[in-house]
């Protein structure tokens, strides 16, 4: 069980990892656009806010919507209080490990096991 304070620094780590992801696929995506700014002209400026979400999803790295993925569950796990249970033992996770991959969802032994297994 994690102390408030461990659990207010873990959630500091995760929104910092989400605003750094967030942030990056932003500045990839404002290129793309430039670019075909440039190409279609001003005329395509006119889209509607959701079809421009829409477009942002899609344009959004596989990568990093996998790991944004990856962190709003560790965000949810964190606010249910279960970030620190081991899905596969149910064992703590610890703090240091946490801290060091806030993402991860096994306790040590189990990741060593599922790595041996090549999973
Ligand atoms: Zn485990």
């Amino acid at each position: 069980m994690l102390s408030p304070e461990e659990t207010e620094q873990l959630r500091e780590r995760l929104l910092a990892d989400r605003d750094r992801l967030v942030a990056s696929a932003h500045s990839a995506l404002d290129f793309t656009m430039d670019r075909d700014r440039d190409r279609v002209g001003r005329d395509s400026l006119d889209e509607s806010t959701e079809e421009a979400l829409y477009s942002t999803k899609l344009r959004l790295h596989d990568r990093e919507n996998f790991l944004l993925g990856k962190i709003e569950s560790a965000l949810q796990r964190l606010e249910n209080g279960e970030i620190d249970e081991c899905e596969e033992c149910s064992d703590s996770i610890g703090f240091q490990r946490l801290m060091a991959r806030p993402v991860t969802t096994l306790c040590i032994d189990c990741k060593a096991e599922r790595e041996q297994k090549g999973l």
